[in-house]
C-alpha cells in the first residue's frame, strides 16, 4: 500500500532502496529533513547488496565484501551494526587449469604452481616490460600488460575480465584497469612474499574484511529502519515509469505497484540511483535525438546468479573462487558458509552461488530457470567443487544493467549525457548504475552522502558527485582499522 496521501508535496523524492538511495535518505534524516519518500521496483532492500532468503537460507547477489578506505563510511558501518558486523579472514583463489592460486597473486604461490617453465617465461616477460618504452596504455590489455607482463596477464586477469564484460581486454577501457588494480605493484607482491613476516602485524585489507552476519542486505535494512523510525517514507514492489520533464526540473514521477496501480508523486528535489540509460529512456521528454543516440551507445551487462542449497558443509575453504579457465561457462563461485555460519543457520547445509555475465541478448540469458541450475550444477561437478549428488535446490536471480561497462570510446556519450544532466535543477543522479560507474558499495554510500550535503548546502559543498570513484585507491591495500569487535 502506499503511503502518500494525494496531492502530498514531498520534499525529497529518492528513487532507490539500494546503498546510495539510503545513504541519502539517511544523511537528510540526520540533518532533521524527514519530508522524503524512497521508491524502489524491488520487494527487497539494498539494491544490488540486498539478500535473499530461501529455504531459511541466505543468499548475497556474487559475494559482498565490504571494505574501504574511507573513514566515514567504515565508522558508518560499524555503527549501524555492531556486534553484528563481524571481521572474516579472507580466503579467495583463481581456478585456473585444474589448480588454485591465491588471490591477490602471492608471488612464491604461483610460482610453485605455474611451474618451473611457465615461472621463467613469467620471469622474463615481465622483465621485458621493464627495457620497452611504454606508450601510454588506452585499453584494458596495455595497462596490464605494461605492470605485469604479457605470460601474467594471460594467466591471471585475460580469461576472467573477459567472462565479466563480454568484449576482448584490447576493447576495454584502461580506466577499468586504473581504478581496480590501481597501486597494486608486483614488486611490492614479490617483497611481500619474500618478507619474514611472524604475522602479528595489523591485518591488511588483503587478509581480513568485515561481512554482516546475516548478508550484505542486513546492513541495508538497518539503514532503512532508520529512516523509517524518523518518519521517512519507503515505497517497495514500486517502479517509477516517468520522469516528468519540463525544461530544466523534474516536475513529478509516475509509479506503478504490483497491482498495476499507478500514480504521481511531486517532489522539490529528486535523487536517482536507477541507472543511468534506464532513466533517461524514462525521461520524458528527453534532450533529443544526439542524447537519444548518445545514450543508446552506453549499456552495461547482466548477471546471473544460481544460488544452490548443497547437502553437507566444508565444501571448500574460499569465499570466493574466481574461475579463469574459459571451458566453463561460469565466471565466479561463492561459499556463504565462510562469510557467516549465520548465512546457512544451524543447518548441515551450503549455501553456494554460481556467477554469469552475460547480455540479454545472449543464450544464457535466455536460458530457462531450470536449465541454468542444470548447468551450474554440472559446471561445479566438472571442476569437483561440489560432490556428485550433494544438490539439492536452486534458484535463479537475474540482474539487469549491473556492471556499467567503460568500453574504448564510452567516454564521449557519457560527457554528453552528463551535461545535460547537470542543467536539471533538482535532479541529482546517485550511486553505481544512476552515475555509470563501477562503483562499491563504499562509493555508492558515500556519493548518496554528498548529494544530500549538496542538497541541504553544509559547509564545504558542493562536492563533484560525478568525480567519486576516480581517483579510488585500489582495495587490496591499506590497513583495517583497529576495532574490538
Ligand atoms: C555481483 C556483484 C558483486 C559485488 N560485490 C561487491 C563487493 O564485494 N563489495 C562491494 O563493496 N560492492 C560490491 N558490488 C557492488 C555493489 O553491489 C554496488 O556498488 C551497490 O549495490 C550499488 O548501490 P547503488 O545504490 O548505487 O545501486 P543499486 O544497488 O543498483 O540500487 C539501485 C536501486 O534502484 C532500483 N531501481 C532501478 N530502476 C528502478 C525503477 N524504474 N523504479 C524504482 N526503482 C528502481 C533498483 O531496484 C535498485 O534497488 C557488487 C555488485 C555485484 C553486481
Amino acid at each position: 500500500m502506499n503511503e502518500i496521501t494525494k496531492n502530498e508535496i514531498i520534499e525529497c523524492c529518492i528513487v532507490g532502496t539500494g546503498p546510495a538511495g539510503l545513504s541519502v535518505g539517511l544523511e537528510l534524516i540526520k540533518h532533521g529533513k524527514t519530508n522524503l519518500v524512497i521508491v524502489d521496483k524491488n520487494h527487497l532492500i539494498g539494491g544490488l547488496a540486498r539478500t535473499e532468503e530461501r529455504d531459511g537460507i541466505r543468499f548475497d547477489v556474487g559475494p559482498h565484501r565490504f571494505f574501504t578506505n574511507n573513514k566515514e563510511v567504515n565508522d558508518l558501518w560499524h555503527d549501524l551494526l555492531g556486534k553484528d558486523f563481524i571481521p572474516v579472514n579472507r580466503l579467495t583463489r583463481i581456478y585456473y587449469k585444474g589448480k588454485y592460486f591465491l588471490y591477490p597473486i602471492k608471488a612464491t604461490d604461483a610460482l610453485l604452481k605455474m611451474g618451473i617453465f611457465e615461472s621463467i617465461h613469467a620471469f622474463f616477460s615481465f622483465a621485458a616490460t621493464k627495457f620497452k618504452k611504454q606508450e601510454e596504455a588506452k585499453t584494458f590489455e596495455e595497462w596490464i600488460t605494461q605492470k605485469f607482463g604479457k605470460k601474467l596477464y594471460t594467466t591471471f586477469f585475460k580469461t576472467y575480465t573477459e567472462k565479466v564484460w563480454g568484449i576482448p581486454c584490447n576493447q576495454i577501457g584502461a580506466e577499468w584497469a586504473s581504478q581496480r588494480i590501481k597501486g597494486l605493484d608486483i614488486i611490492e607482491v614479490i617483497k611481500n612474499a619474500l618478507s619474514f613476516s611472524n604475522g602479528n602485524g595489523p591485518k591488511t585489507l588483503v587478509e581480513q574484511f568485515d561481512y554482516p552476519k546475516y548478508g550484505s542486505g542486513q546492513m541495508y535494512e538497518k539503514m532503512a529502519e532508520l529512516i523509517k523510525n524518523a518518519g521517512g517514507k519507503i515505497i517497495t514492489d514500486t517502479k517509477v515509469t516517468r520522469f516528468n520533464k519540463t525544461e530544466n526540473k523534474i516536475e513529478s514521477i509516475e509509479v506503478e505497484d504490483r497491482e498495476g496501480n499507478t500514480y504521481q508523486i511531486k517532489a522539490d528535489h529528486y535523487f536517482n540511483s536507477a541507472p543511468l540509460t534506464h532513466f533517461y529512456k524514462l525521461l520524458s521528454p528527453g534532450f533529443g535525438d544526439d542524447i537519444d543516440k548518445a545514450v543508446n551507445s552506453l549499456y552495461y551487462r547482466e548477471h546471473i546468479t544460481v544460488d544452490l542449497l548443497i547437502n553437507g558443509d566444508n565444501l571448500f575453504p574460499d569465499q570466493w573462487i574466481y574461475i579463469h579457465s574459459s571451458d566453463v561457462k561460469m565466471a565466479r563461485i561463492a561459499n556463504y558458509n565462510n562469510f557467516s555460519k549465520a548465512m546457512v543457520g544451524n543447518q548441515n547445509k551450503s549455501a553456494i552461488s554460481v556467477e554469469y555475465f552475460t547480455f540479454q541478448n545472449d543464450d544464457i540469458w535466455k536460458m530457462n530457470d531450470e536449465s541454468l541450475i542444470n548447468l551450474a550444477v554440472t559446471e561445479l561437478e566438472i571442476t569437483k567443487l561440489i560432490p556428485k549428488g550433494a544438490f539439492e535446490k536452486g534458484w535463479v536471480v537475474r540482474e539487469t544493467e549491473s556492471y556499467p561497462t567503460y568500453y574504448l570510446g564510452y567516454k564521449e556519450p557519457y560527457e554528453l549525457l552528463q551535461k545535460h544532466l547537470k542543467g536539471i535543477s533538482n535532479l541529482t543522479p546517485v550511486g553505481r548504475g544512476g552515475l555509470y560507474k563501477y562503483n562499491n558499495q563504499d562509493h555508492s554510500i558515500y556519493s548518496g552522502m554528498l548529494a544530500a550535503r549538496n542538497y541541504l548546502k553544509l559547509t564545504e559543498t558542493p562536492y563533484d558527485i560525478w568525480s567519486i570513484n576516480i581517483d579510488a585507491e585500489y582495495h587490496e591495500s591499506g590497513h583495517r582499522k583497529k576495532t574490538d569487535e
